[in-house]
């Protein structure tokens, strides 16, 4: 019966897909999070399917699931991730609520629904209840694009598309999350990435299903789409927008969009885009002041009590300290403040600012010292090239394999995603980051010169 339910067999996982061997994922669960963490909460977790980009996972009981979700979610995310470089989001499944009650034959029933709708593009519709407007903290670098997201929420299509952009981890998808939370009690929203907009048009053109999918995005009454800046350079997927788009703006359905630049920088993408995108308001959200850092630490701070029922307070200097050393970046921001929050209860201690230098150490100087740029300067020195010719489109193996290598170091020492690596490899597709990484696994476990050389490079690097 478990081999039943683990066995990937979907078409969701490629061939050449590895299946994952969670006792190792454990294990560096335990190696990671520390002992405690681990044997009260993750080794609960269970797999109980793989798909190409996602995992399903079961927890025993709701209250398991919040609990993990709201305090390791990322982290989680990121360990997996060392084993399975395609996740993109993991799904977690409560299996007391919906088996203690029920039979053997019932569960397998259950499961076998999660897989039906798993290909349905529904399942990617998914609104994440945490990023409301509730939790969303205002700032004067924000307050433009938050009040006018809540305009939109109370008289739909007064501003048609709404337009949001603003950098890496500003909050543009909190924001956009939080419109469909709202509109969604009273309305349909289809809210979903660029990226996965194009999968789905890719998807029903092989399997010769565009009505569908033009029927299925045409219908929604707020249709909301992230990252909009994935469709540069992508024709056939720019045609496949546009028309989406027309056809919801004349039965007025509102559009809300995000992008990291504003819709006249969206290079490669068609004049005609690029005005209708511009065609309502246009709102920006800008790099958070110390005063909205420290906000959001204390709003955090107040939530985890509350969640906790503990103590999960900071002196106000160690606040002040996290919001001036923390970069411009929020998720950042957070990350920093849960680490922190996480020793201090786990050690039952107030902290003092050197302690949060000590506990933060790793994460301020990875994050100062190793940058893509970096790492793609070093690597193009020591083989000798140019900058120009590493990131060029040329293929010859002796361009090519340090492109590969600065790919895979990037991969490892910084904590981009693969498509901005691809991107900052002259806009590839993060495909060809997948697969220089693979590659240059492959030949560093085989090739000895590979390996010395690997090695030195990073030594370069990270001794900088
Ligand atoms: P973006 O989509 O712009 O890259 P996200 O919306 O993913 O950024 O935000 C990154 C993280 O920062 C999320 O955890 C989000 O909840 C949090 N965040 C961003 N802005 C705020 C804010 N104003 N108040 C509270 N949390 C925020
Ligand atoms: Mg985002």
């Amino acid at each position: 019966m478990e081999n039943k339910i683990t066995k990937p067999n979907e078409i969701f996982v490629s061939e050449e897909e590895k299946i994952l061997n969670w006792s190792e994922v454990q294990s560096a669960f335990e190696k990671n999070f520390g002992t405690e963490v681990y044997s009260s909460w993750l080794k609960n977790i269970t797999l109980l399917k793989e798909y190409n980009d996602y995992l399903i996972l079961g927890v025993p009981t709701r209250f398991f699931r919040d609990w993990i979700v709201s305090r390791y979610l990322d982290k989680i995310l990121e360990q997996i991730k060392k084993f399975k470089l395609s996740l993109n989001r993991v799904e977690f499944k409560v299996l007391d609520e919906n088996f203690s009650k029920t039979s053997d034959k019932n569960k397998i029933d259950d499961l076998n629904k999660v897989t039906e709708i798993k290909d349905s593009i529904l399942n990617y519709n998914r609104l994440n209840p945490n990023f409301s407007f509730d939790n969303f903290v205002e700032g004067s670098s924000n307050e433009i694009a938050l009040s006018s997201s809540r305009k939109v929420c109370e008289q739909i299509s007064r501003y048609n598309p709404l337009y949001v952009y603003g950098g890496v981890g500003l909050g543009k998808t909190h924001l956009l999350n939080a419109i469909g939370l709202e509109l969604q009690k009273k309305t349909n929203v289809m809210f979903i990435s660029a990226e996965r907009f194009m999968y789905h048009f890719i998807k029903s053109i092989k399997k010769n299903d565009m009505v569908n999918f033009k029927d299925f995005f045409r219908e929604s009454s707020v249709f909301i789409i992230d990252d909009i800046q994935f469709i540069r350079g992508k024709e056939g997927l720019q045609e496949e927008f546009f028309h989406t788009f027309n056809s919801l703006i004349e039965k007025s359905s509102q559009i809300i969009i995000s992008a990291d630049r504003s819709p006249v920088k969206l290079d490669r993408v068609q004049e005609r885009i690029k005005s209708r995108l511009s065609g309502g308001l246009i709102v920006d959200i800008d790099a958070p002041d110390l005063e909205l850092k420290k906000k959001i630490i204390k709003k955090r701070l107040e939530d985890m009590q509350n969640q906790f029922k503990e103590n999960c307070s900071l002196e106000e200097d160690v606040v002040n300290f996290i919001a001036a050393e923390s970069k411009t970046n929020i998720r950042e921001l957070i990350g920093i403040l849960n680490r922190v929050v996480t020793f201090s209860r786990i050690h039952k201690k107030a902290l003092s600012i050197s302690d949060c230098k000590n506990i933060l150490k790793d994460v301020f100087n990875q994050a100062k010292i190793i940058t893509v740029d970096k790492i793609q300067n070093t690597v193009s020195n020591f083989f000798n090239i140019s900058l120009n010719e590493m990131l060029s489109q040329r293929r010859s193996r002796p361009l090519a394999r340090p492109r590969q290598i600065a790919m895979y170091l990037a991969k490892q020492l910084t904590t981009r995603s693969l498509p901005e690596i691809g991107r900052r490899f002259a806009n590839r597709d993060h495909t060809t980051v997948i697969h220089a990484v693979k590659t240059i696994k492959r030949l560093s476990e085989k090739d000895d010169e590979m390996k010395r050389n690997i090695s030195h490079i990073r030594g370069l690097i990270l001794e900088e």
